[in-house]
């Protein structure tokens, strides 16, 4: 972390927190009445409800979300190890309720009309707004590769989202035989939790040296480095050595096809056999972000990061994954962070101010083994000329860091962000 400490980042998290409230021009209890609605509960969703009943109490915040049980893919990693369960992941958004009231509903919303300014759910009711925020996560590009697709992936496993393709790649790989050959294909960037497949490959390896210590993780990537690579490189060499072999995009890691059948993926001149095989495809913005046209050519909706508003449609900002928010990473902190910056916008903006710039933070841990772990942050800081964020600072674990200290920060960390973004 060459002249960036822990302590000086964690100062400036705090400063950068307090200034997220701070920079709200509007006095909490005396603000507008108006009506915003949220679709998506997860690390985006969930934290813009809490912290915009936070700065107006009197506001009526509704949060939508489609599914029953909302599982969470940080952390999911460590239950493909065998760790925990996947209930462990499960989160509850109960506190938002009780505690803020968050008007919370169950359902899918199929359409937006920015006009009229209402959301229509499946059921036919459609919910009017001042402002929208849609964190809606992302969808896999079950086109991106030739033999693998929706129906391919309910039995090769990507395991991008939690819940059942964690249980069913953590179900193979308890299944296959002692020697056998995982293989993990990793997208081109941008892609959710661009560290994830590396803390997969380390964990994957973890559950192998204990149960299948004859067994070998190969990485195909479509890249040519990746983040913390000197620092999982290193974490491999002395945890698992010969086990896990990243193959880079200059070395035939760029897949070419897939053989679902024969679970076989095809490089530009050669082909590996897997027995366990988990494809990460490419990704782009969830569905209704798309559908509204609030994604352009990429895939991913682009926004003002001053206050994620969009750029092509007024009034509805878009945070987390679906937002194209560079140089931020994709990451549930990133959510967070971009939650709270949004929140404190639209309470100005409700109120009449011009929101101040705004300064947001990431810091994404990675584990390498129960009691090993490596992290990287980032500082970001709103360009008035570019209208962009920069990152300010940021750096990774030095090499001679305790990972076993880095180990304790990241299950606080997890806890610490699971009340911060569900409301607990
Ligand atoms: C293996 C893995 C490990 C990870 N580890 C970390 C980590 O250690 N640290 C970290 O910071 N990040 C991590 N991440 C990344 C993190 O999980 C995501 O960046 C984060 O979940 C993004 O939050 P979000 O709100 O954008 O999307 P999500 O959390 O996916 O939430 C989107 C929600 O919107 C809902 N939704 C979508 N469309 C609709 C609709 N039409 N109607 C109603 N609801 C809808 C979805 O059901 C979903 O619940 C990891 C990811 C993976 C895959």
């Amino acid at each position: 972390m060459s002249g960036f400490t822990r302590r000086t980042f964690l100062k400036l998290a705090g400063t950068v927190g307090a200034m997220g409230l701070a920079g709200c021009a509007a006095t909490p209890t005396k603000g507008t009445k108006a009506r915003v609605v949220i679709i998506g509960g997860g690390y985006g969703g969930s934290t813009a409800a809490k912290y915009l009943k936070l700065l107006n109490p009197n506001l009526d915040v509704t949060l939508i979300e489609k599914l029953k049980t909302y599982y969470s893919c940080a952390g999911s990693n460590e239950v493909i190890a065998g760790w925990h369960d996947l209930d462990w992941l499960r989160r509850s958004r109960d506190g938002l309720r009780t505690k803020l009231g968050v008007n919370l509903i169950r359902a899918k919303v199929v359409e937006i009309d920015p006009q009229k300014r209402l959301v229509s759910l499946k059921d036919g009711t459609e919910i009017p707004y001042d402002r929208l925020v849609l964190s809606p996560g992302v969808d896999m590009r079950f086109d991106a590769i030739e033999g693998y697709d929706l129906k391919t992936s309910k039995l090769i496993p990507h395991a991008w989202k939690a819940g059942k393709q964690t249980t069913l790649l953590l179900n193979q790989l308890k299944a296959m035989r002692d020697g056998g050959v995982v293989i993990i294909t990793v997208p081109p960037s941008p892609y959710r939790c661009p560290p994830g497949p590396y803390e997969r490959a380390s964990l994957i390896a973890n559950y192998l040296k204990q149960f299948k210590p004859k067994s070998k993780v190969i990485i195909l990537d479509a890249k040519t480095q990746f983040p913390k690579q000197a620092l999982f490189l290193k974490g491999w060499q002395d945890l698992y050595p010969g086990m896990v072999e990243w193959v880079s995009s200059e070395k035939e890691g760029q897949v070419d096809h897939i053989n679902p059948s024969k679970l076989i993926v095809a490089t530009e001149f050669n082909s590996h056999r897997a027995d366990v095989l988990n494809v990460i495809p490419p990704q782009k913005a969830g569905w209704l972000a798309r559908k509204t046209e609030l994604a352009d050519q990429s895939g991913w909706c682009p926004v003002d990061p001053h206050s994620f508003e969009s750029t092509r449609i007024p009034n509805i900002h878009i945070i987390g994954d679906a937002c194209i928010a560079s140089p931020m990473p994709k990451s549930a902190f990133s959510a967070n962070s971009q939650a709270k910056t949004c929140a404190a916008s639209i309470v100005d903006l409700l109120n009449g101010h011009l929101p101040g710039p705004p300064s947001l933070i990431n810091h994404c841990y990675s584990f390498l083994a129960s009691d090993y772990a490596i992290s990287i942050n980032g500082v970001y800081e709103y360009s008035v000329t570019e209208k962009q964020l920069v990152a300010t600072g940021g750096g990774e674990t030095p090499m001679n860091a305790d990972r076993g200290r880095e180990a304790e920060f990241a299950k606080s960390w997890r806890e610490n962000i699971t009340a911060d973004s569900f409301g607990g």
